[in-house]
């Protein structure tokens, strides 16, 4: 409490009064803030009530702020990551995509069995707000399956088996009979979405017994093609995994919502223009994830350049489209945060499109139902107050100052003594 005390005087709290217990959210005046319109920082009143933001006066105002011309953005989000819903203790995980400014979080793989115990730590007004796709479809040998065995034998899963990762961990489909009989399993575990592997989609019509592909094709088109209908018709959205142009080209071709990487993190890739159109046309969303590509950079520097031009190259395809681009890592032990400086590094992007992307463009992608990733009227009150203009001094991103999730503020300082 006295942390709490500590903080909102700080920040220049005239009237705060002592919110009651059974109120699900205070009602907060927040003055003099620079707020974020998506183009450029206009100050404002605006209040949360509710846990929504309005200009409108409430009837009630439990709490005045004083932003003190402090810069408010969206919440920072994270596409793309692995980190979350395990059988650890991921407080500190949770803690690192707070401090980070870091709200919304995408989960592209994990264990329904411990992501059912773990469930109770995300999507509440002092963590981080989490969807998860389960385990992913993908034909048998293919990725992630060697992966998922290899860490099975390092230990990584305990109360598992190599048999029992199976139809848990990931699906294999190789036929529309084991599309059948893995589809039920699958929603049993009620996954937020689905997730698909296309890998070497070109790579289909060579002979099965041709060992240049062994392991590297994902699921064949066809069914693909098949999932996502059976998906679409559960109301799920289907992510899918890629790698080459060829798996980008088939994946905006099937359908699917979102896909989850720029291609090209080990080989150079062009991803076909009348594909990027077409992926804008359909509202196809994609991860960026580009900093994946760094793995390469001591390997091959000649080949790393070339890399990096091609995704110079995708990025702006994708950019000038109108193509979605929200900022995803996969670093299981990083974040957003270094994919963002990642990407400004390649120089492509304004700092304003960048901030797009990492707020509104991913927690849209993430949540797509949800009123996130912008600060107009009716949208849930979650947002970062940053001490400078992070259009003119990008470093304004790790200095922030204030952050409200959910209509609350969200104190990070470990409570000396709770107070309930
Ligand atoms: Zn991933």
């Amino acid at each position: 409490m006295k942390v709490l005390s500590r903080l909102l005087i700080s920040l220049g709290v005239v009237a705060a009064t002592a919110a009651s217990a059974a109120e699900p959210a205070p009602t907060f005046q927040f003055t003099n803030g620079r707020w974020f319109d998506g183009d450029a920082f206009v100050t404002r009143t605006v209040y949360a009530d509710r846990g929504r933001l309005t200009s409108a006066t409430p009837d009630r105002v439990d709490t005045v702020i004083d932003l003190q011309g402090g810069h408010v953005i969206p919440p920072l989000c994270e596409a793309h990551n692995h980190n979350l819903g395990g059988d650890e203790d991921e407080q500190e995980v949770i803690d690192r995509y707070l401090d980070a400014g870091i709200y919304y979080v995408g989960i592209l793989s994990n264990f329904p069995q411990y992501t059912g115990v773990a469930r109770r730590n995300f999507n509440r007004p002092d963590s981080v707000d989490v969807q998860f796709a389960n385990g992913g479809i993908t034909a048998p040998g293919a990725h992630p399956i060697p992966l998922r065995e290899r860490l099975l034998g390092f230990g990584a899963y305990p109360g598992f088996t190599r048999d029992t990762l199976a139809d848990h961990a990931y699906f294999a489909v190789g036929t529309a009979d084991d599309l059948d009989r893995i589809w039920p399993i699958a929603l049993s575990f009620r996954p937020d979405f689905i997730k698909i592997f296309i890998m070497q989609a070109d790579a289909h019509d060579a002979a099965p017994e041709d060992t240049d592909y062994a392991g590297e094709r994902g699921l064949h088109p066809d069914l693909a093609r098949a999932i996502t209908a059976r998906a679409h018709a559960h109301d799920l959205r289907v992510v899918a995994h890629i790698e080459t142009a060829a798996d980008f080209a088939l994946a905006v071709d099937i359908g699917v919502d979102v896909i989850a990487h720029l291609p090209g993190r080990r080989s150079v890739e062009r991803i076909a223009p009348d594909a990027a159109a077409r992926a804008a046309e359909r509202n196809i969303a994609v991860h960026t994830t580009a900093v994946l590509a760094e793995r390469m950079r001591e390997q091959d520097a000649d080949l790393f350049a070339a890399i990096q031009e091609a995704q110079r190259a995708n990025l702006r395809l994708l950019h000038d489209a109108g193509v979605t681009l929200a900022i995803g890592s996969d670093l299981y032990d990083a974040d957003s945060r270094a994919e963002a400086e990642y990407l400004r590094a390649l120089g492509i992007f304004s700092p304003r499109e960048l901030l797009a992307m990492w707020t509104e463009n991913c927690a849209r992608t993430v949540f797509p139902t949800r009123g996130v990733g912008a600060l107009d009227d009716g949208y849930e009150a979650s947002f970062l107050v940053l001490g400078a203009n992070p259009l003119e001094d990008w470093s304004a991103l790790e200095r922030i100052t204030l952050r409200i999730k959910d209509g609350r503020l969200l104190n990070l300082d470990p409570a000396p003594s709770a107070s309930e």
